[in-house]
């Protein structure tokens, strides 16, 4: 569910015009909801609710706007964060270290000791080397680190394999089997405090059954793991639930779903949960409001020109993501076209034979479910601006990440004296 509705033939966000926002601080732009980011917040903690304190971080990534993380913050989330950047902007919006988890394959030396330095509430690990390196950079700040490891399971989370972190051959965890080596090695690292076990198997989940398999995996290994005398207190079962996109697709389980048989699943295991959701509590919250440029003939159905690209919204191109466009006043009729963008890729594309709202030049469209992995990919490719962010909050709005001008761009660059003699 989401707060973009037509009101009198046109497109709203909660009591906002889309078509206002559009004016005043042009397009493409992100238009983000308040009341839906609240309500996702609501029903995921509602789901969980017969856990005892579980840690909701949300996932940065799908999301890092300043306004965004303060608004999340403020509904009680903590963070999952997998740079040193993520982690400044969570501490920066008001999120309390303590309530901070750090994933990633790729943690540097640096950004673990700036995350030591905050105090943050769990490292995942995911390679006997980092943990080696993490107790090395702990001792050496005379702290010691509270980790899990992040295990991979092999199971197959059945979503695009390009968004599938949970098979064997995946970069992510170590391996299942040799869990309780690489657990009895950190262990005898000085640097360390073993606490849990960790587990994220991939985005955009459409069945339960594959985080079940890895979550009854995790359990098991708890108890091993205990046998083998550590003393395991978190389990972090990550991220992954999937949002609806197309109307013409089954639902995706609800978190109503998912907290059941997280809450069957878990019971006994006597620790504190960890979740990471990011896409679940986001991705409904936001959508990019484009204008159409021009409407060109093509061979089988019109190209729909749109000022937005694959710079603005990268999903479409990177992994063949399904977004809704919508018109943001509807003429009446419907009828199948191409929706592209304008920068010089043919994977530029956001929509082929696309059965839609009829729109011409100057109409405005919004690409529906592009709050998580939408702003945050943005790029200035084909030198264009970054996308702006707007939020909405009932009739309050704000832009909370203004459209940098193109000079800014061009005076990063600069040219050396022996090109320009
Ligand atoms: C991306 C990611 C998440 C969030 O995934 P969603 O599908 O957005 O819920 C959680 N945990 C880790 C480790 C991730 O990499």
């Amino acid at each position: 569910m989401d707060h973009f509705d037509y009101l009198d033939g046109a497109m709203h966000v909660e009591q906002v015009p889309m078509a206002a926002i559009a004016d005043a601080v042009g397009t493409p732009v992100y238009v983000y909801s308040t009341a839906t980011l609240t309500r996702h917040v609501g029903v995921f903690r509602e789901a969980l609710s017969r856990l005892d304190d579980p840690l909701i971080a949300f996932a940065v990534k799908a999301n890092p706007n300043a306004a965004v993380l303060a608004t999340l913050g403020k509904l009680g989330l903590g963070a999952d964060v997998v740079s040193g950047g993520e982690l400044l902007r969570a501490i920066a919006a008001g999120i309390a270290a303590g309530r901070i988890v750090f994933s990633g394959v790729g943690k540097t030396a640096e950004e673990m000791r700036l995350a030591l330095e905050h105090g943050i509430f769990q490292f995942n690990l995911e390679s006997e080397p980092e943990a080696e390196m993490l107790s090395d950079v702990a001792l050496s700040m005379g702290k010691r680190a509270p980790v899990a490891y992040r295990i991979n399971p092999d199971v197959d989370a059945g979503t695009h394999a390009k968004i599938s972190t949970g098979k064997s051959e995946n970069k992510f965890g170590i391996p299942y089997d040799r869990a309780l080596e690489s657990y009895a090695a950190a262990r005898a690292l000085p640097g360390l405090d073993v606490q849990g076990v960790a587990v994220h198997i991939g985005s955009q989940l459409t069945d339960l059954a594959p985080l079940e398999a890895a979550f009854v995996k995790v359990g098991a290994l708890i108890g091993k793991l205990r046998e083998a005398g550590h003393d395991i207190r978190t389990a972090d079962l990550g991220g992954g639930l999937g949002v609806p996109y197309d109307p013409s697709k089954p639902v995706p389980p609800s978190p109503a779903d998912y907290g059941a048989m997280v809450t069957r699943v878990a019971q006994g295991w006597n620790v504190r949960l960890m979740f990471e959701p990011g896409r679940v509590i986001v991705g409904n919250a936001g959508a990019l409001l484009s204008r159409v440029v021009r409407v060109k003939q093509g061979a089988q159905a019109p190209f729909v020109i749109v000022d937005a690209a694959m710079n603005d919204l990268l999903r479409p191109s990177l992994y063949d993501a399904w977004h809704d466009i919508r018109a943001v006043r509807p003429a009446g009729g419907r009828a199948a076209a191409n929706v592209v963008g304008p920068v010089c890729e043919t994977g530029d594309t956001f929509a082929m034979h696309r059965d839609m709202d009829v729109v011409q030049a100057d109409d405005l469209v919004a690409f529906m479910t592009a709050g998580a992995y939408g702003a945050t990919m943005a790029s200035t490719y084909n030198s264009r601006a970054l996308t702006p962010e707007v939020l909405v909050s009932g009739g309050k709005w704000a832009v909370v990440r203004a459209r940098p001008p193109i000079e800014t761009l061009i005076a990063g660059d600069s040219i050396p004296d022996w090109v320009r003699d």
